[in-house]
């Protein structure tokens, strides 16, 4: 089986790189096609961010394993993280978000354990970057919910919640201020909640969402929201369970879907080999499990949770009375525990 791969731009080589290496380790059966996306091709005149022979490629293996890329500053670059996502329409971004022994957080402390999976919708809402100034100082944005893409997004939450055997889903939305876009988010949540009569499906308004996860997160299950509101609900999330190191993404559609981590570029430690490639471990294992490649995921699973239980860590977290290992130690300490 061969998959697309772009390396990204930053900390991306790095831990794409430590990932792919603990695959070869165990003996993954995938082929890797690299293909051209990022910043660099940006700079090579790509105004996508992506070559056309790199769009071609992904189109026809159906499967993308991503590292964070870095959008251009400046106005009229649209980020090549979004144009992926609209390009091969990967309507729901799954971001998954458990307690990992090893990895010290104030709940996991208290000894609450947490697993969370948010599913934000990933194409609408104001990511389409349509914005205009109105006057020298009024700045307009759009904001599109449809039937269709709310639907889509809310089905695939429903039957994810359902396979993963949850008790609960929650709709996280702001419907009491905006009636019409969230109003009908919401409105088809409980349409589609109908078709799932096991489910125990309720609603929370987002910023009350967003009091409770941080109170007492262990009551949740599974979370569907729009686009924007996901976004920053799903980064307080990876929070909850160690910060961005640990939190993957897999951006799901009919005909492709896109692996990666949810954090960016990680700028200030790019280039030092001391990147935490767990978020983009944790990406791949998703993505194995999603190819069939069940045995390796579990294989690889385990000895990532026993590195991280004997307290082998990289600077962003752990014990920091006892040294870190840099991203390529951190690999082979888990290639070493298979
Ligand atoms: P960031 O996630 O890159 O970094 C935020 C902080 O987290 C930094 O201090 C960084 O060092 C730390 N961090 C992130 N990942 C880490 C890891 N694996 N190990 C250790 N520490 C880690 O966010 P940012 O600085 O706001 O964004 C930088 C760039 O990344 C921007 O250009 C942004 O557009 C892009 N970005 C890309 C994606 C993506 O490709 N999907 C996602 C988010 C941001």
């Amino acid at each position: 089986m061969k998959i697309a791969v772009a390396k990204g731009d930053g900390i991306g080589p790095e831990i794409m790189e430590a990932v792919l290496n603990i695959f070869k380790a165990n003996q993954v059966d995938l082929e890797y096609e690299y293909v051209e996306m990022g910043k660099w091709v940006f700079d090579k005149g790509f105004s996508n961010g992506m070559t056309p022979e790199a769009q071609r490629t992904i189109e026809e293996l159906g499967i993308l394993f991503k590292g964070p890329m870095e959008t251009p500053k400046g106005k009229g670059v649209k980020s090549v993280n979004v144009t992926a996502r609209k390009t091969w329409n990967t309507y729901a971004n799954k971001r998954v978000f458990q307690t990992l022994h090893g990895v010290d957080t104030v709940f996991s402390k208290a000894g609450i354990p947490i697993d969370v999976t948010i599913v934000r919708e990933n194409i609408e809402d104001t990511y389409g970057g349509i914005e205009h100034m109105l006057t020298h100082d009024v700045a307009l944005s759009r904001r599109f919910i449809t039937r269709p893409g709310s639907m889509q997004v809310i089905r695939y939450a429903f039957e994810m919640a359902q396979q993963k055997g949850a008790r609960r889903i929650t709709c996280g939305h702001k419907a009491n201020i905006m009636k019409l876009t969230d109003g009908l988010f919401l409105e088809c949540f409980y349409e589609v909640a109908k078709e799932f009569p096991e489910l125990n499906a309720d609603d929370k308004i987002v910023d009350d969402l967003a009091m409770q996860l941080v109170v007492k997160p262990e009551q949740y299950d599974v979370i569907v929201l729009t686009n924007l509101q996901g976004d920053i609900i799903s980064d307080l999330c990876a929070g909850l369970v160690g910060g961005l190191g640990f939190a993957p993404s897999a951006n799901i559609g009919d005909h492709i879907s896109i692996f990666e981590a949810v954090h960016g570029t990680a700028p200030d430690i790019a280039g030092k080999n001391i990147a935490n490639p767990t978020a983009l471990l944790l990406s791949g294992l998703a993505m194995l499990r999603h190819l069939g490649l069940t045995e390796n995921a579990a294989t690889i699973e385990n000895a990532l949770l026993y590195t991280l239980e004997t307290g082998v860590h990289t600077g962003d977290f752990g014990d920091k009375s006892k040294p870190s290992v840099n991203t390529t130690e951190f690999a082979n300490a888990i290639i070493a525990n298979f």
